[in-house]
């Protein structure tokens, strides 16, 4: 279950401000694919849009070919990590992560079997009894994370889901973070303004600025050749 995502002359305005002029770009089935760019650039904006949480103003977006402006967010098949996770408070680690499938009708023995395969790969198991305020950061953002994988989506949507965790949980995530993406095959759309995180996790790199597209490619291809000053400047790739 993986899904393709083409990205076809899209923009977005806010009254006069316009956010995003234009964009075009296709993210492969399975990709992981990194949005980088400074904060205000309109990377969330974007992953709303392909979520459903925002009207797209011009242009397409389609996931397996599919035309998404008149699909409802419930029927795109896809998970979004939030970067406050946006769990809810009064209830349990183990409900927050079956609450979307029961608003689906998932039968129950189902739901269950997929909370304890996500609580496993994500080592959270014994927290599911908790609530929210009963863990830690850390602790919050794998339940975020759970509750995306048991949807078992077509594709996950990250936005900035490390920006809230302290230097040294950051990196162990972001270790565990390239794992999970070898265990759970899914198509993988992460944004962040963090030049290392996208320099680790991605296949490849969209880098923003100024509403548009500077370059996309490769880490590799990013860091070695530039295609502007702002991307090296942003990338910090010699010049
Ligand atoms: P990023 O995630 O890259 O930091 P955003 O997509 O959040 O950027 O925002 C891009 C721009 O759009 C910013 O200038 C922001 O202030 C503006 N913006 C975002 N959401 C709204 C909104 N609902 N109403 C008006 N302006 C918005
Ligand atoms: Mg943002």
């Amino acid at each position: 279950m993986t899904a393709h995502i083409d990205i076809q002359s899209v923009s977005k305005r806010y009254g006069s401000l316009t956010v995003l002029d234009g964009l075009s770009l296709s993210i492969k089935a399975n990709e992981f694919m990194v949005f980088l760019g400074p904060s205000g650039c309109g990377k969330s904006t974007l992953l709303r849009m392909i979520a459903g949480l925002e009207s797209v103003d011009e242009g397409t977006i389609a996931i397996n070919g599919q035309r998404i402006d008149n699909l409802p967010p419930g029927k795109r098949d896809i998970a979004m990590v939030f970067q406050n996770y946006a769990l809810y408070p009064h209830m349990t680690v183990a409900d927050n992560m079956a609450f979307g499938l029961r608003n689906i009708n998932v039968p129950a023995d189902v739901i269950s079997a997929r909370v304890a395969e996500a609580a496993r790969l994500l080592e959270i198991g014994h927290l599911l009894e908790r609530k929210p305020g009963q863990l830690s950061g850390g602790q919050r953002q794998r339940v975020a994370i759970g509750r995306a994988i048991v949807k078992e989506p077509k594709a996950f949507l990250f936005d900035e889901p490390l920006s809230n965790l302290d230097a040294a949980l950051r990196v162990r995530t972001r270790v565990e973070l390239a794992q999970l993406r070898n265990r759970v095959k899914s198509t993988m759309v992460f944004v962040t303004h963090d030049q290392i995180e996208a320099m680790t996790l991605a296949d490849r790199i969209v880098v923003m600025n100024n509403r548009k597209i500077e370059q996309i490619g490769t880490p590799m291809e990013i860091y070695s050749r530039p295609a502007s000053r702002f991307v090296a400047t942003f990338v910090g790739s010699p010049t």
